[in-house]
């Protein structure tokens, strides 16, 4: 008798430990949805943004951001769809703006086989996110050399050639009776401190705009 009260309690005990076992995992799983929540992102604000646009453009064409902001309004869109609603010829013809897109992470694809047919059917769409975080790196690293071309200017007023832009301190430039070595252009007077004034100025402007890009992302 005392053995079997024994035996139950311990079987009690184990079946105590299991339902910790497995909330402990659930607790786990639960900070991992969490983690992998995704940011979302105001892309009207977002295709505003000047440097945005222009990002897209360099990278894929006009035509390339017509497809973006496309893809970024429709959201998840086949590609023959996606082409017929654009209005190009044939699928092919748009594949070159998504690749171009793609290279860079703008667009991601999924290719489905249907009725185990030989082609892949694809789906695009577009991560305005991964724009968010390139046009934010593009400040950041210029934030970054502003900061570093100020620590060169800190050192005393120079001449720079009007043509070529090629700097030069103050005995240089007495040397060569104010003209540039390379083209003869005109040497101008730099004051060091209104250049650091206007490259304060510049660092100010980006760090608003850092700041406004972080307003984009909720
Ligand atoms: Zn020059």
């Amino acid at each position: 008798m005392a053995t079997k009260k024994a035996s139950n309690k311990v079987k009690k005990v184990k079946a105590k430990a299991k339902v910790k076992k497995v909330k402990t995992l659930k607790k786990v799983k639960k900070k991992v949805v969490k983690r992998e929540k995704k940011i979302v992102i105001d892309t009207n604000k977002l295709l505003k943004l000047e440097e945005a646009r222009k990002y897209v453009i360099d990278v894929a064409g006009e035509k390339g951001l017509e497809v973006f902001e496309f893809l970024i309004s429709k959201g998840e869109m086949e590609e023959n769809l996606l082409a017929k609603k654009l209005k190009f010829e044939k699928a092919n013809a748009i594949r070159k703006f998504l690749y171009r897109l793609y290279n860079k992470n703008l667009v991601s694809y999924r290719k489905v086989r249907k009725n185990n047919k030989a082609w892949y059917t694809y789906f695009w769409s577009a991560n305005p996110g991964k724009l968010v975080f390139i046009i934010k790196d593009m400040y950041e690293d210029e934030i970054k050399q502003t900061k570093k071309s100020m620590e060169l200017n800190k050192a005393e007023d120079f001449y720079v050639c009007d043509i070529c832009n090629r700097r030069y301190d103050v005995n240089e430039a007495l040397q060569n009776d104010f003209r540039c070595r390379n083209d003869g252009g005109v040497l101008t007077h730099v004051e060091s401190s209104k250049v650091l004034e206007d490259k304060q100025s510049r660092i100010d402007f980006l760090n608003k705009k850092l700041h406004a890009l972080d307003q984009i992302v909720k």
